[in-house]
């Protein structure tokens, strides 16, 4: 006969549905159900399939090795502990490995200190034919914590993920599309009105508020921070960062894409093409101003411009002067450039993930318009990018710093010219055009980057 399954009164565990590859557990017959000790225990996802994310520091004596889990609530239960306090817990289901076997196993969570053993082994968590042997200490294989610093770096997680969509218009065609997509791959995606977020800064907390409450912890963010409200929105995006999430666009970048003057200069110091721009401060400059970029006509352009609206065109030398002096009056921001007829109201976006173009739309103006935004009357079609095309979408994508990008390009014999590059390009031109899922495309570079390791966040 084969000897029985034995555990001892201690063992180490692994739980590979959490991504878990080592806990110390201690076996305890006396205890009903298996408990796992966590953090930062927060239900999330619809009422039909609820979830809990949590932290988990799986090494009681480094504190700093910080893990987040994720899994579908199966239960809530009353639970006695030892020292008799009774709590209402989240129960989970997981599969437990030890040694050679692997079973499905429910566990309660909670968040007691100075635990030794991060997982107390209850009785039902023991199958039928496993005997317990409280004299002996491991009885199955040993682990260590060394097996945390050995995980893929790089391997996308596969947990659900809890996403905050920071936007301040959740009803319009893109934020709908990355919901869906979201769940789709089975994550819940929240949309958060980034102008009702207000938060709470110190070395020891970091907090969003929102309607008299703490936000919960996010795996991610996605921001859709609209032009008019960069600066606020930003502030909000590091508080996420902040907290741990993983920013899907960094602030940092997302700040340089919207100020043209500043993308332009970044873009140029690694040679990549763009018209000729030129910018000035005194009004004494401006005859000359007109001359470095070629003369008339020529373009002037508000730096915060989106969507063309702060876009003109000035034909002559004579409108030119006028309109610097105008916009000069009005204390406004404007760079000067180079007009570029050849590209006869033609534009091409290209949209980066990562570090790829996924596609490509060419957009032509309106009759009788320069600006070929959609928002403008523009209409859309695929294309085809060139070999060149694609490399200086994603330089510049990366020169900005994003993750996500729209990249503009105008086609001139020149070779292609950088326009602008978007950070919160819209999905509803590009999916239609296309009929690529540009959503879920976007939500799956996000499983690769969001790490279940989360070190630096606050807790
Ligand atoms: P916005 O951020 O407001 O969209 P852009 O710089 O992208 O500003 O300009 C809007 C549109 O105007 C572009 O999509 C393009 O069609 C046209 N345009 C902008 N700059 C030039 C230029 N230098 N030459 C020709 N057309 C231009
Ligand atoms: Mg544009």
């Amino acid at each position: 006969m084969t000897s029985p399954f034995t555990l001892g009164w201690e063992e180490w565990v692994a739980f590979p549905d959490l991504g878990l590859p080592a806990i110390k557990a201690k076996v305890d017959t006396g205890a009903r159900t298996s408990a796992l000790h966590a953090s930062v225990i927060e239900p999330f996802g619809p009422a039909n399939k609820p979830q809990v994310r949590f932290l988990i520091q799986p090494n009681p004596d480094d504190l700093s090795l910080e893990f987040t889990c994720s899994a579908p609530i199966v239960d809530r239960r009353q639970v006695t502990s030892s020292n008799g306090e009774t709590e209402l817990r989240y129960v989970i289901a997981t599969h437990i490995k030890l040694g050679e076997r692997s079973w499905p196993i429910e566990v309660t969570l909670t968040n007691r200190e100075n635990m030794a053993y991060r997982m107390l082994f209850g009785r039902t968590s023991i199958a039928e034919d496993m005997v317990v042997d409280p004299n002996r200490s491991f009885a199955q294989p040993e682990l260590s914590f060394d097996l945390y610093k050995q995980l893929p770096k790089r391997k996308p997680v596969r947990r659900p993920l809890r996403i905050a969509l920071l936007t301040k218009e959740p009803e319009n065609y893109s934020c709908k599309r990355l919901i869906e997509a979201g769940e789709a791959r089975g994550h819940v995606v929240e949309p958060i009105d980034t102008s009702r977020c207000y938060m709470k800064i110190g070395a020891r907390v970091s907090e969003i508020h929102y309607d008299g409450e703490v936000l919960p912890r996010f795996d991610a963010v996605i921001p859709r921070i609209g032009p008019s409200i960069t600066s606020y929105g930003l502030a909000v995006l590091r508080q996420f960062a902040n907290t741990g999430a993983y920013c899907l666009n960094e602030p940092n970048a997302i700040a340089a894409s919207r100020d043209k003057l500043l993308a332009h200069q970044m873009l140029a110091r690694e040679r990549i093409g763009m018209p000729t721009t030129a910018f000035a401060n005194s009004p004494k400059d401006t005859k000359d101003l007109i001359s470095l970029v070629g003369g008339a006509p020529v373009i002037l352009k508000l730096l915060q411009s989106s969507q063309g609206k702060g876009v003109v065109l000035a034909d002559s030398r004579k409108a030119a002067e006028s309109l610097v002096d105008a916009f000069r009056g009005l204390d406004a921001h404007f760079l000067l450039q180079e007009f570029v007829a050849e590209a006869a109201g033609r534009d091409t976006r290209c949209f980066v993930v990562g570090n790829k173009v996924i596609s490509a739309i060419q957009r032509q103006a309106a009759e009788g318009e320069f600006r070929s935004n959609l928002h403008r009357g523009g209409t859309a079609e695929a294309v085809k990018l060139s070999k060149e095309e694609r490399a200086v979408a994603r330089r510049a994508a990366q020169t900005i710093g994003l993750n996500i990008a729209g990249v503009d390009i105008l086609r001139t014999s020149d070779g292609p010219k950088v326009l602008e590059v978007n950070s919160s390009p819209g999905l509803e031109g590009i999916e239609t055009a296309t009929s690529k899922d540009i959503a879920g495309q976007i939500i799956q570079h996000l499983e690769g980057k969001v790490r279940p390791l989360s070190r630096e966040a606050f807790v």
